[in-house]
């Protein structure tokens, strides 16, 4: 399974960081390495002394598919799940400056926190809420009603560049209020309520 991500999908975070608006959508990938589950512990790694969360919502392709059409998209996730997007960002920065990939940055191991998935066809429709609790005070608050380049136009676009397999997960990108995580903070996501993942940081 690949894990496909979107960057810069949320005005007010494209705002915090700086950057430009994208006409079309940011893609980077993460390899399975990337995968964190089941509320394992996330270890910062030695290369970087700025790690960021990144709450974002993922959905998870159900069957194959290439070049799909935006109207056809929603036949291809039937699971949306909430994970964080761990960001080496003094590293990020500096692969930025340079004009270099980021995947140092955003695929390092364990930088994919795969959260719970909850059924499409048992939640409410769009738009879905969600948030990130860091130390059990709320740090970033997200609405998928939000996002710049819809969950569906997402997939269309992803798809035209990578087929989509069974089983790939599509992290679609962060609203503001990313922050660094320190030894000893807890993070804990809640989708529409409800918890989604809880991650201890070392
Ligand atoms: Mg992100």
């Amino acid at each position: 399974m690949k894990i496909i991500c979107i960057g810069r999908n949320y005005l007010e975070h494209i705002q915090e960081l700086n950057n430009a608006v994208p006409d079309e959508p940011v893609i980077f990938i993460k390899p399975d390495s990337a995968v964190l589950r089941n509320n394992a512990p996330f270890f910062i790694p030695d290369f970087t002394q700025d790690v960021h969360y990144e709450v974002e919502v993922f959905v998870k392709i159900t069957k194959n598919g290439k070049s799909i059409p935006e109207q056809f998209a929603h036949n291809y996730y039937d699971e949306i799940g909430l994970g964080i997007d761990f960001t080496a960002r003094d590293k990020q920065s500096e692969l930025k400056a340079k004009g270099l990939p980021w995947e140092k940055a955003k695929g390092f191991d364990h930088s994919a926190v795969i959260g719970k998935t909850f059924l499409k066809s048992e939640l409410p429709p769009q738009p879905w809420k969600f948030e990130l609790q860091k130390n059990r005070t709320t740090v970033q608050s997200g609405n998928t009603a939000h996002m710049i380049h819809s969950i569906d136009q997402v997939i269309s676009h992803v798809s035209n560049y990578f087929t989509l397999k069974k089983g790939d997960l599509i992290f679609t990108g962060t609203p503001s209020g990313v922050g660094p995580v320190k030894a000893g903070d807890e993070l804990e996501g809640f989708f529409e309520g409800k918890s989604a993942f809880k991650t201890a940081v070392h």
